[in-house]
């Protein structure tokens, strides 16, 4: 089933049935159930008694292949990375070892979308469909292509093949060549109201729903996630020394947090310098409403502008976080610089 705050949007996509679009672009918040949405719609495509309003049967043969991952008409194109991690079909299986277009071997699973991949999707649209139906093609996260497989992907879409259908998820349009994006057509996908979402967590099971909704910007499944992410004790450690201000100690920091990967530090760091902000300007952080009073310590002691030059910084490394950087040293530079605000 697709998550309760999806149901309208999925009504609405029914009545493109009749001229159905080669590529639709699900775009939207990160964490909020678009790679669910889209799977489904895959699998309503390509099941063979679906119902009225295009939902799945769950029990014909195309359901079963493609509850098992093996349904001959669907490809998934993801990064190696991920593909380990989701239950999906997939033109490389996970374990393939795929070269890089530089031509290297390479070890560590990748987080790009390669052009091999795409490369093996033009044979997939090359022949006919196996069972005479759709043949569905799924990209996640499509701003996860590098340039090269971006750029074989738009020739792809340039001249649509017959019966393919292209369901492009993305949560960072602003990383997708804006050719593609003129290929498809938009979808936006909705982000829950607060009261919803709330009622959503708590009948999973996860407590304090309104503190995580806060952290995760109301991205119901980011919050699900996060409420079970081992890394929390970090978190609260890193988060402990932020608001310690002079006293942060950033070698402490980089020893403790050298292990995790730099976009998740980063992105607590980012949150964090947001609150501050929004502390000194609105008088309400928006994250991390717990730490009010630690918040509005930490916005009366800092420079408005080694802040604005220090946020500049920390949006510099995001722009690279995903390099092999030495996570260490990185975290060093930005602990020592967050406390230099309060000098
Ligand atoms: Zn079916």
């Amino acid at each position: 089933m697709i998550y309760p705050w999806q149901l309208d949007d999925w009504t609405r996509l029914q009545g493109l049935r009749a001229h159905w679009p080669h590529a639709l672009l699900f775009h939207g918040q990160a964490g909020i159930g678009k790679l669910h949405f889209a799977q489904h719609l895959a699998q309503g495509l390509l099941c063979e008694d679906p119902t009225g309003n295009g939902e799945r049967c769950g029990s014909c043969v195309a359901c079963n292949w493609f509850a098992q991952g093996n349904h001959p008409d669907y490809r998934a194109l993801l990064p190696e990375l991920l593909a380990g991690e989701l239950a999906l079909a997939s033109a490389a299986s996970s374990d393939e070892k795929v070269e890089t277009d530089d031509g290297k071997k390479t070890r560590a699973p990748s987080k790009e979308i390669k052009i091999e991949q795409v490369r093996a999707l033009l044979d997939f649209c090359g022949v006919g469909a196996h069972r005479g139906g759709a043949r569905v093609v799924l990209v996640y996260p499509a701003e996860a292509l590098n340039a090269a497989a971006a750029n074989a992907l738009l020739k792809t879409l340039e001249e649509p093949p017959a019966g393919v259908v292209f369901l492009l998820v993305s949560a960072r349009m602003d990383r997708l060549l804006p050719t593609i994006i003129s290929r498809c057509r938009l979808w936006p996908m909705p982000t829950p109201s607060a009261e919803r979402a709330r009622a959503w967590l708590a009948q999973q099971g996860v407590a304090e729903p309104g503190t995580l909704l806060a952290e995760t910007g109301g991205a119901p499944l980011a919050a699900q996630a996060l409420a079970a992410d081992p890394n929390r004790p970090l978190r609260d450690f890193t988060l402990k020394q932020l608001a310690a201000g002079a006293q942060c100690d950033a070698f402490a920091c980089a020893e403790a947090l050298q292990k995790l990967p730099v976009p998740v530090v980063l992105g607590w760091l980012q949150r964090w310098l947001y609150d501050v902000l929004a502390q000194r300007t609105a008088d309400r952080p928006r994250y991390f409403p717990a730490a009010a009073r630690e918040l509005t310590q930490c916005a009366r002691q800092i420079d408005a502008n080694a802040f604005a030059r220090y946020l500049k910084t920390v949006t510099r490394e995001r722009a690279v976080e995903n390099h092999p950087l030495n996570a260490r040293l990185v975290f060093e530079a930005l602990f020592l610089g967050y406390r230099a605000l309060f000098v």
